[in-house]
């Protein structure tokens, strides 16, 4: 892994909002160096790497307009525990507060582990969503997590996105992207995890087939999750029953 101060450390999950970063960055001319972290217990792994190769082979063809360095992506396997006591701290201490995903606790101990400070995370600005208002919170707990990380999309959309790649001719590559966490049997995206619904709510319901956007419209689990959100403690306990805290 090269560690040159030009070198930009984005997590690529060969979907919409990190791919979008991607482009933008390599269209102004930087070295890029994508990280990918296998989850084992995401079925999606396999569509996202396939759609992160295929991107690649795009981007490769496109030296004209995307004219930065896209470096080989480092990919790797969650690891099998936190290794950092205070990160998992901070998490516990967050998550008493607000519903916050574990990706975040993991996200930050694989950049503490390989000493990246600064990685930059495609998550977009969702009024009232908790993720926004812990990336805004500087005291502890929230800096130990999120102060790893940069927030470069957090003032855009995903329509604007596709503004800006219509614009820029890169349209093409955008919709080689993969969003869903849970697909189907068929390789469809499944419409109710919660990628599906961003995706579907900011308008990018012309990429689901017919079948995704009735399940979108059968969705359970979401509504459960945004109960969590309205009750931590209910979180932290289903949290700490899961992890036998
Ligand atoms: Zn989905």
């Amino acid at each position: 892994m090269r560690h040159t101060p030009a070198t930009v450390h984005l997590l690529w999950t060969g979907g919409w909002d990190s791919t979008y970063r991607l482009l933008y960055l390599l269209r102004e001319g930087k070295q890029v160096q994508p990280h990918y972290i296998i989850d084992p217990h995401r079925p999606s792994s396999r569509h996202e790497l396939r759609a992160m190769e295929a991107i690649s082979e795009c981007i490769n063809k496109e030296t004209e307009k995307l004219s930065g360095t896209l470096l080989p992506t480092e990919i790797s396997e969650k690891a099998a525990s936190v290794r950092s006591n205070e990160i998992e701290e901070a998490y516990n201490a967050i998550i008493k507060k607000m519903y916050i995903g574990d990706q975040y606790m993991w996200l930050a101990d694989y950049c503490e582990t390989r000493g990246i400070e600064g990685m930059e995370l495609g998550v977009e600005n969702i009024p009232g969503n908790n993720v926004t208002k812990a990336v805004n919170l500087v005291e502890y707990p929230y800096s130990k997590i999120f102060g790893k990380f940069r927030f470069p999309i957090l003032s855009t959309n995903k329509l604007e996105m596709k503004e800006w790649s219509e614009a820029t001719g890169t349209l093409s590559i955008m919709e080689l992207t993969w969003f869903c966490h849970k697909p189907t049997a068929g390789a469809e995206p499944c419409g109710r995890c919660g990628p599906c619904e961003a995706a579907i709510k900011e308008g990018m319901g012309y990429r689901f087939p017919l079948t995704s956007r009735i399940r979108y419209q059968l969705r359970i689990v979401p509504r459960l999750r945004s109960f969590a959100k309205k009750f931590p403690g209910f979180y932290y306990l289903l949290y700490s029953l899961k992890h036998s805290k």
